[in-house]
């Protein structure tokens, strides 16, 4: 009988786990490497002055078909996602709600009953969604989310209360420089498909839990293994497999795969000594970051919706995570991209975001009981057109890419990671079956 291949994957964040969980469903020996203790990567639990948080409040939506495939697959519980249908609710301004009716239906009719949008504003989003889908979502090349938006005609209010922050929200970059082809395959995905698919999915339990925990427990039942606190420093091909600097063991790997975030992969590919054009190349891609301002104002205090759009900056959505599963009273603000927050200490930012709550939500809140920031300055590559995003084949046979970045029609996100991760299993699985075979 033929020995079982052994693949090592580095990095645990959603792609690669996605990918291990993936090749131990498929019998293959794999182990994963993870330089933090924590699980999850760019998307974890932080434990901060006994307050339990993700390093940024995540949403996924309905769209997101394979992350949840795998959290089903790995034990999850549809409990532990809070499903909502789209909701845009900017206090005072616009209360938008997609109506539980069959696509189209669900949104004609939520836009027909809108509040906050006057009729121009209402033909305005059909005369986009018109032509997006007239062209198949095709948008010429290079065109940014800007020029869509001034090419049909969208009115001020559209812009500031729908369009924009439902950018740099989905593809973390502002209309002036998102790319509007990826702008365009979010919006045919959710808004433009079923029901379901625009439906948003906020998780309950901290996301290390939703899935990096339970696709360790799921690898732990396969025979797979999983090594925290293990950094991997460099990669050495050889005829018998592959070598990994910083693995105490022994043996080569037959394949490996580099499920680590761009900016440390770059890195790793270089030491190989066969990839440098391909480390040069995702080296190059830019970043935004995301910041989070945690605001705990207590028990008793909540948000008329579990998620409300906030109009006037600098946070551009803000989270009631006391009604999702977490702590009562516990706020989390979302500053997605770069802006003018940047230059504002923590302190100054935690009181202008409690003022800007304040006033959007038109009462005083009590003084927060405890305050976190937590900035992830490379939350995810900027989506500019005509990014050179890399695939998962890499010059050394055998070695794979997986993470956000890779080539797809979707921003960074964490379904695009999952994704990534699993074409990379069904790869490596293709190459085992080649060499077993011949
Ligand atoms: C604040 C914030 C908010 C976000 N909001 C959303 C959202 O609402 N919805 C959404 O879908 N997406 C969101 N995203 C994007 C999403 O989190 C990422 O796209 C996704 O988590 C990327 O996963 P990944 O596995 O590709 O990379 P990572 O999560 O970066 O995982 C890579 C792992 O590799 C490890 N590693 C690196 N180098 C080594 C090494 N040398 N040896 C061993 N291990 C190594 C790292 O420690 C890490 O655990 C957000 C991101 C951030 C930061």
């Amino acid at each position: 009988m033929a020995a079982v291949p052994a693949v090592a994957v580095i990095g645990a964040g959603y792609a690669g786990l996605a990918c291990a969980v993936e090749l131990a469903r498929h019998g293959i020996h794999v182990t994963v490497f993870e330089r933090s203790h924590a699980l999850g990567g760019r998307a974890r639990v932080v434990r901060k002055d006994g307050h339990e948080v993700d390093n940024g409040q995540h949403i996924l939506i309905g769209a997101y078909t394979e992350l949840t495939r795998l959290l089903r697959l790995t034990g999850g519980s549809p409990k532990q996602l809070e499903r909502l249908p789209l909701t845009l609710h900017v206090p005072g301004k616009l209360h938008l709600k997609a109506a539980p009716l069959p696509a189209p239906l669900h949104l004609a009719v939520g836009l027909l009953l809108a509040r906050g949008l006057a009729w121009k504003d209402r033909g305005a989003m059909l005369r986009m969604m018109r032509w997006l889908k007239k062209s198949g979502f095709r948008v010429p090349p290079g065109m940014k989310v800007e020029a869509m938006l001034a090419l049909t005609n969208q009115t001020p209010t559209l812009r500031q209360l729908v369009w924009e922050p439902l950018c740099v929200a989905a593809l973390n970059t502002p209309v002036a420089e998102a790319c509007a082809q990826v702008f365009a395959n979010v919006l045919r995905d959710s808004l433009g498909a079923s029901a379901d698919a625009s439906e948003v999915l906020i998780p309950r339990i901290d996301l290390s839990e939703l899935f990096p925990v339970a696709a360790a427990r799921y690898l732990a039942t396969r025979r797979g293994r999983l090594r925290t606190g293990n950094a991997i420093s460099a990669i050495q091909p050889g005829d018998d497999g592959f070598r990994l600097e910083g693995d105490p063991g022994s043996q080569p790997w037959s394949q490996v795969v580099i499920a680590t975030a761009p900016y440390h992969a770059g890195a790793l590919l270089a030491s190989t000594g066969a990839c440098d054009r391909l480390a040069a190349q995702i080296d190059a891609l830019p970043h935004e970051p995301i910041a989070t301002v945690y605001l705990a104002l207590g028990a008793g205090q909540s948000l008329p919706e579990v998620m409300i759009g906030l109009a006037e900056g600098p946070a551009q959505w803000a989270f009631d995570r006391g009604r999702c599963g977490g702590e009562p009273g516990l706020m989390a603000c979302v500053i997605s991209a770069h802006g003018a927050h940047e230059s504002l200490s923590q302190d100054e930012l935690i009181l202008a975001v409690l003022a800007q709550l304040e006033r959007e939500l038109g009462r005083r809140l009590p003084a927060p009981q405890w305050s976190q920031v937590i900035v992830e300055k490379r939350a995810t590559f900027a989506c500019r057109p005509g990014l050179l995003r890399p695939g998962i084949r890499t010059p050394v046979a055998g070695l794979w890419l997986a993470g956000d970045y890779i080539d797809s029609p979707y921003p960074a996100t964490l379904e695009s990671a999952v994704r990534a991760g699993v074409a990379c299993a069904e790869a490596v699985r293709a190459r085992a079956d080649g060499g077993r075979k011949g």
